[in-house]
């Protein structure tokens, strides 16, 4: 069954797998920064929480997390008021 969250997901997974594939490209020429090296952990992070259905939950609160925040940063693992520092 094909619902707006779904769509989302695939969305979000087609992002994701661009910015791997960018990585890889820049690996290619022996770039192991340590910035890319934490890019690519981000991403799989963000894959595994696909995988589990929790990629809008905020690991601080269990809140939801906007979908907007997470067209903007679709790496984002907290919710906007966690980010803010507003519960904590
Ligand atoms: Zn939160």
């Amino acid at each position: 069954m094909m619902n707006t969250t779904e769509q989302s997901t695939e969305h979000f997974r087609k992002i994701l797998w661009d910015r791997l594939q960018r990585l890889d490209t820049h690996s290619g020429t022996g770039n192991t920064e340590f910035h890319t090296v934490t890019e690519r952990l981000t991403i799989q992070i963000a894959f595994n929480r696909l995988d589990n259905n929790e990629y809008n939950k905020c690991i601080k609160c269990n809140g939801i997390i906007a979908a907007t925040r997470l067209f903007a940063n679709p790496t984002a693992l907290t919710c906007d008021d966690c980010d803010l520092g507003k519960t904590a």
